[in-house]
């Protein structure tokens, strides 16, 4: 481990837990350890209480009703009952799914999983700007559609879709519409009534709460939504999630919303800024582009490519001093260009010199001047390199 840790830009891969998170969580590990199923005892009521309260919180944040929101382990498993409960569920309605290709692998691998007990699914394809095209949504709805799953925001991109009018256009045609809104709840306003979502999935940690705990909004009223559970064995969450509930990572839970819910607004304008400043830095080098920005964005979060440089070289030289995250991955031997990217018109090449950089709560103006100095030094290294190496050739 290097003596200083580097500065942590990769809030959208994980964020750390608020020290009042924490706190919220400490004494039902130990003291107040009951399950809140127990319904005989003073250790279950005290655990149950704590429950009702968090849900309250988190469905406070989303504009839900608490009966509303199923506890699950996280966003990944929270998209697997939306998609596969939905399925099972309305499949004597049809076997028919539209999604985007640019969705999260939570939602990927699942449609394929859907694809291999017999459904059919559509993969809308985006713009540049990383946008679903409306028209194409429409054009894709078939008799047999059940479900239209498109996400909130792109964690590579930062881009956010057209919700409330995808919203629109499935509750046109009677079909329910689900949304990953992992990386947006917390970040932006979001509200299931005025973006009209029937189901979403989210995740405390990526909004500084534990990892291991999330959520799936279900809908109850016009319409009222159904799904099949996935887990079974005792009922828990209104039979559509079984299992003891975690009690600490749900206090939790429900304090991050709150936190969220408070500061949200503020915080997003201060990440915003910072974030701009960052790519206003970074642009003035040249040969910068910033994917989706022309596009509605997370304000904390973007995802830059840059020309002439080498992609690996920088990940290892920048190692010490920040943590960001690169727009393709390592496949055993290969390196996997994203396909997030990919799907944006964005080349190969320029895809492995493409990074993804989010801030978040503990980001400070400092560190981002720090980062700034760093990146823009490393690119400069790189490119005079190349001439270097250019004219010797000649
Ligand atoms: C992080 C993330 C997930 C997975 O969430 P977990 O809670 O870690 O399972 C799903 N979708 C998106 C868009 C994410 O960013």
């Amino acid at each position: 481990m290097p003596l200083k840790l580097p500065v942590y830009l990769d809030n959208n891969a994980t964020t750390p837990m608020d020290p009042r998170v924490l706190d919220e969580m400490l004494p039902f590990f130990v003291e107040k350890f009951g399950n809140a199923a127990s319904r005989t005892h003073a250790y279950g009521w005290e655990a149950e209480e704590a429950v009702d309260i968090a849900r309250e919180s988190v469905a406070g944040l989303v504009g839900a009703h608490p009966q509303e929101i199923v506890f699950t382990s996280g966003a990944t498993e929270a998209v697997n009952l939306a998609i596969k409960g939905t399925f099972e569920d309305y499949s004597v309605k049809g076997k028919h799914i539209i999604t985007v290709a640019t969705e999260h692998k939570a939602v990927l691998d699942t449609c394929r999983r859907i694809e291999k007990s017999g459904g059919r699914i559509t993969y809308l394809s985006v713009g540049s700007n990383g946008l679903i095209d409306l028209a194409e949504l429409e054009n894709a709805i078939k008799p047999d559609t059940i479900l239209i799953a498109v996400m909130y925001a792109n964690n590579e991109t930062g881009v956010i879709q057209p919700v409330s009018e995808i919203s629109a256009i499935a509750k046109k045609h009677g079909i329910l519409f689900f949304t990953d809104a992992t990386q947006a709840v917390g970040k932006i306003a979001v509200d299931v009534h005025t973006d009209g979502i029937d189901l979403m999935a989210f995740s405390a940690h990526k909004f500084y709460g534990p990892k291991g705990i999330g959520a799936l909004y279900v809908r109850k009223k016009n319409p009222a939504v159904t799904i099949t559970a996935q887990i079974d064995g005792g009922g828990h969450e209104r039979n559509m999630r079984s299992g003891t509930l975690n009690v600490p990572a749900i206090a939790g839970f429900g304090r991050a919303c709150e936190l969220c819910s408070d500061e949200l607004a503020a915080e997003g304008k201060r990440l915003q800024k910072l974030r701009n400043y960052f790519e206003n830095q970074l642009l003035e080098l040249g040969d910068v582009e910033i994917n989706g920005e022309d596009s509605p964005r997370l304000p904390h979060s973007t995802n830059i490519s840059f020309h002439m440089i080498d992609g690996e070289k920088l990940i290892f030289e920048t190692g010490n001093e920040i943590a960001f995250s690169r727009s393709s991955a390592c496949t055993s031997a290969t390196l996997e260009p994203s396909y997030v990217l990919k799907a944006m018109g964005v080349p190969d090449g320029l895809i492995h010199n493409s990074f993804r950089f989010s801030l978040g709560r503990f980001s400070t103006e400092e560190q981002v001047e720090h980062a700034v100095k760093i990146i823009s030094k490393i690119v400069k290294e790189h490119r005079d390199e190349r001439d270097y190496g250019h004219h010797k050739v000649l």
